[in-house]
């Protein structure tokens, strides 16, 4: 997600990183490359004229000149105008005061939409909610079945006229469901509504006609983030034709670049509330702007990480490793071992890892790492004694050798694994310091 956008302001930044002084030369320099990122990243040319803008005004003020690291500064310029840039504060959902609360989604077919409905359905259920899903696309063969099936998997009620029985009236069932939902006790409806491969003025009627019927406390518009540019034309055509309140990105996963993420609050004025990332019910989060911006300056998701962590682990579990994570200095290759065995139980590893800081960097081999690699780091930190656990300055060559021959490694494997632990050590030694910035990606002051 965001890779080649992410590699690229990385790589902008790392040219910066030798220098004491920003001349004026140097931020036009790095503001041309800001822009060049962007826009090849898909992100729309009236939002890269804005961002780069402000970059630029704020580069040259007193933050920048004054600062002791302006490098560092201008990273966290980047950083705060993309959080801006992606909705700023994080958009809840809103319940409405007396429920049913009622969530209508709208999109193009092919979206995401129906299993979106499923991964939100399931999300409000594992917070306490008690969903019930409504299929209103009654035009496209087997949606109501896919939905049905979607509600099956998410263990979530469904209200969906009969198989067979035509084609029905789609605002007569979204009305029919909201009293339904009272009778059946279900504090949250989610309504799907029909989608077409493109947008038609007949799509656009229907869903306005059921967002008038139902009354919803959200809409929510629901689009693939792969198809890029048109995401921005297809929100806007949404905008017009049916209003919404959020922005559901979906296929996040994918190869996207990121420019729909980056447009698609700045043109049409409305949050990014959920994203979601793959086609398991699980691949699905509440959209922080914060952390994105994190993710893309590749200043790694430790709170997303600690939340997945949360999920998995009993809360004492988790609170220990929040600590560790922000302690930094008391980070020891124990605890590192100790967590690699958490992981393992949380998913793909590979995914946990890049959310670490500075990981970004180390794609290509991440992409590579399969289960067994954490075997081999585990068999070469059980090779170390505890003190050169707790302490692992103490690893010199002769320590190394002793170390690979003892877990069956090479000893470049073993320096490897040091240097990658005191460059972790050290990036959340600096978040720990209250910085939110850890320095430059993979950098050192
Ligand atoms: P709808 O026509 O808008 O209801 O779209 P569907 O929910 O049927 O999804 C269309 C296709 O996209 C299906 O094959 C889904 O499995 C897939 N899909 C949906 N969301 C995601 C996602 O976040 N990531 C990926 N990779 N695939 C997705």
């Amino acid at each position: 997600m965001f890779e080649t956008l992410s590699d690229r302001l990385t790589s902008v930044f790392s040219s910066l990183r030798s220098k004491g002084r920003l001349s004026d030369a140097d931020i036009d320099a790095t503001c041309r490359e800001i822009r060049i990122a962007l826009l090849e990243a898909d992100v729309s040319l009236a939002v890269v004229k804005d961002f780069v803008a402000r970059i630029k005004e704020r580069a040259r003020g007193a933050e920048v000149s004054q600062a002791l690291n302006p490098a560092q500064q201008v990273v966290k310029i980047v950083n705060d105008e993309l959080i801006e840039i992606l909705g700023g504060e994080t958009r809840r959902l809103r319940y409405a005061k007396t429920p049913p609360t009622v969530i209508m989604l709208a999109g193009l077919q092919g979206s995401g939409k129906t299993t979106l409905a499923g991964k939100l359905a399931k999300w409000l259920r594992d917070q306490g909610h008690a969903p019930l899903l409504v299929a209103c696309d009654l035009q496209r063969p087997n949606a109501v079945q896919q939905l049905s099936v979607v509600a099956e998997r998410a263990e979530v009620a469904v209200y969906a006229p009969e198989p067979g029985n035509g084609v029905g009236d789609p605002v007569a069932v979204a009305r029919q469901s909201i009293d339904h939902a009272r009778r059946q006790q279900h504090d949250v409806v989610i309504v799907d509504t029909a989608g077409r491969l493109g947008i038609d003025q007949e799509l656009m009627k229907q869903a306005a006609d059921i967002r008038d019927a139902i009354s919803p406390d959200e809409v929510l518009f629901v689009v693939d983030a792969m198809i890029g540019q048109d995401a921005v034309s297809t929100a806007q055509a949404f905008m017009d034709g049916v209003g919404f309140d959020g922005v559901v990105l979906t296929k996040l996963d994918g190869d996207a670049r990121g420019g729909a993420a980056l447009s698609v609050r700045h043109v049409t004025g409305r949050p990014i509330m959920f994203a979601s990332t793959g086609e398991k019910l699980a691949d699905f989060d509440a959209f922080h702007p914060d952390r994105m911006a994190g993710r893309i300056l590749d200043m790694g998701d430790i709170l997303t990480l600690i939340e997945q962590a949360q999920k998995t682990f009993d809360e004492e579990q988790a609170a220990k490793m929040a600590e560790k994570l922000v302690a930094g200095d008391g980070f020891t290759l124990d605890d590192f071992l100790e967590q690699m065995m958490m992981v393992r139980k949380m998913g793909p590893i590979k995914n946990l890892l890049g959310m670490m800081p500075g990981m970004g960097q180390m794609r290509d081999q991440l992409n590579q790492v399969d289960d067994r690699d954490l075997d081999r780091i585990a068999a070469i930190i059980r090779s170390m004694t505890p003190g050169e656990r707790q302490e692992p300055k103490l690893i010199n060559g002769s320590r190394r050798a002793r170390i690979a021959k003892g877990s069956g490694v090479s000893v470049t494997e073993v320096s490897g694994l040091v240097v990658r632990f005191f460059e972790a050590q050290k990036m959340m030694k600096r978040m720990s310091q209250g910085m939110g910035i850890p320095g430059l990606p993979g950098g050192r002051n």
